[in-house]
């Protein structure tokens, strides 16, 4: 279990340990700096790129087996040191104790489904209607993975284990404000991964750019808002490099009007408020039928006041902080915005102090054009929007550039089918939210980004097509 007094962390370049300029790492239930990691400069950079490009050409050529063989041992090695990964995530994410070990099994569970993963997109294919051509798939070479604070180790094993199935090397910048579980990751697979092949470079905020600009990456897989995926995008076409983007989304729920109200309330309810409502799929807008609002509001509105927000640490707390100062800011001007403007449905009590802690709250009455309604909040704070007609929900619902997840919740199974079918979004779910078998392939719809995820598919993303003609 890791201790108070080793909570200083390196990036990992060719699988040592590289000191240099330092960054603070603040917890967000409390507001203190409790941690250190040092910090990539452009030298650095550059080093891990080279070093990656050359553990890439040995890598390309191992087989199959040996690249589930080192998912299962990277799988092993965090199962082993599962505690620490969780302490580490409470203290700089500020999630709840029981969510940063989901996301710690979530992250073994990647590695394990990566090492049992069918990979016929890597044989060779022979077009059917010229059955002497044939096309083989290889590498691209140096991937980038740029990440979010939300899920910051789930999120990084995703993006290393496609990267590696299909022979790549990766260089993983995780964001400024959680970059302790990822280095920790990298202080563990040091002894475990060949050198260079995944490098670990923390950052105050420049090597994002320098990387997608960088000549020698080949591809971004990037993680995080769609304002700063429009950015990747404009300079990674300055190399043409490929890219896939995992943006941001507005994630309706609508509430037909035979929904059991107390296991939708329920479900509902996780949809919101699982790690303080920071999922890139969380339910961020609800539509309620009619005919059963007020029963339904009632019921979750008694889940949500019934909500212990704190210090992740204490085993009381459902709710913890949001991440980091600038994200607690926007959702409190979201959340002043709509207590002006709205009703308060339920709301539970947050700590005093200097912890980033937002009330978790549910609002009524908010126009369709409110910014709460139109915005992605990312905060645990939610509109319910009344509707007496399917159709203008399903409209409403579409009614946003955003198309990441979506819900629909019924007891008649074919007719919430039927409207989810109507809905646009990458991953639309029924009487739950957000929960995808992870082998099956997402098309990242609207402006939730572009390119495929998870699955086959997603493996084609890391790879380019060759044909030959004899
Ligand atoms: P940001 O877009 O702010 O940051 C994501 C990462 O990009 C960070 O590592 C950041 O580091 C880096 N970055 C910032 N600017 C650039 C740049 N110009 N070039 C390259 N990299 C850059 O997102 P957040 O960290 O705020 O995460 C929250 C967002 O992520 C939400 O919108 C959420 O919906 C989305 N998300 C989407 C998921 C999906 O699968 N669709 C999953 C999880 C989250 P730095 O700031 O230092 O530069």
């Amino acid at each position: 279990m890791i201790q108070p007094e080793t909570l200083s962390f390196d990036c990992i370049v060719d699988g040592e340990a590289v000191t240099g300029a330092r960054l603070d790492v603040v917890n967000p239930a409390t507001g203190l700096v409790f941690a250190s990691c040092s910090v990539a400069d452009g030298a650095l950079v550059d080093r891990a790129v080279a070093g990656a490009a050359r553990a890439q050409r040995d890598w390309a050529a191992s087989g199959l087996d040996e690249r589930r063989a080192l998912f299962v041992r990277i799988a092993d090695a965090i199962q082993a040191d599962a505690a620490s990964f969780a302490r580490l995530l409470v203290l700089e994410q500020g999630k709840v104790a029981r969510e940063a070990a989901d996301e710690v099994a979530y992250t073994v569970d990647v590695f394990r489904l990566y090492a049992d993963m069918e990979l016929s997109v890597l044989e060779r294919l022979f077009e059917e209607r010229h059955p002497n051509h044939i096309r083989i798939r290889r590498p691209l070479g140096v991937v980038a993975g740029i990440v979010p604070w939300n899920y910051p180790l789930m999120i990084v094993a995703m993006k290393i284990a496609p990267a590696l199935l299909t022979g790549n090397a990766i260089v993983i910048k995780p964001s400024p404000t959680t970059p302790l579980a990822t280095l920790h990751l990298g202080r563990l697979c040091a002894g475990i991964i060949p050198p260079g092949l995944v490098q670990f470079l923390a950052d105050d905020g420049p090597v994002g750019a320098m990387l997608t600009r960088h000549p020698d990456i080949r591809k971004i897989a990037f993680t995080g808002s769609t304002v700063t995926g429009k950015r990747v995008m404009e300079a990674a076409g300055g190399t043409l490099k490929r890219i896939t983007l995992e943006l941001g989304g507005n994630d309706p729920a609508i509430i037909l009007a035979d929904a059991d109200i107390a296991t939708t309330a329920a479900g509902v309810h996780a949809g919101i408020f699982t790690n303080a409502g920071q999922i890139c799929g969380a339910v961020k807008r609800v539509y309620v039928h009619d005919s059963i609002y007020d029963d339904f509001c009632r019921e979750l509105g008694r889940l949500t006041a019934a909500n212990v927000v704190g210090d992740g640490l204490d085993p009381a707390t459902t709710i913890g902080p949001v991440q980091n100062r600038m994200q607690f800011e926007k959702a409190m001007r979201l959340y002043e915005a709509a207590t002006a403007d709205g009703k308060v449905v339920a709301s539970a009590a947050v700590p005093r102090g200097s912890g980033f802690f937002v009330p978790p709250t549910l609002f009524d009455g908010l126009a369709d054009d409110h910014a709460l309604v139109g915005e992605e909040q990312f905060a645990p704070i939610v509109p319910l929007m009344r509707y007496s007609d399917v159709d203008d929900a399903v409209r409403r619902a579409n009614d946003s550039p955003y198309g990441l997840t979506a819900s629909v919740w019924s007891a008649d199974h074919d007719g919430a089918v039927a409207v989810a079918c109507r809905l646009e979004a990458s991953a639309i779910c029924i009487n739950t939210h957000n929960t995808p078998p992870e082998d099956v392939g997402l098309s990242l719809a609207k402006q939730s980004g572009t390119g495929w995820l998870l699955g086959e598919e997603g493996m084609l993303e890391y790879l380019e097509t060759f044909t030959v003609f004899p």
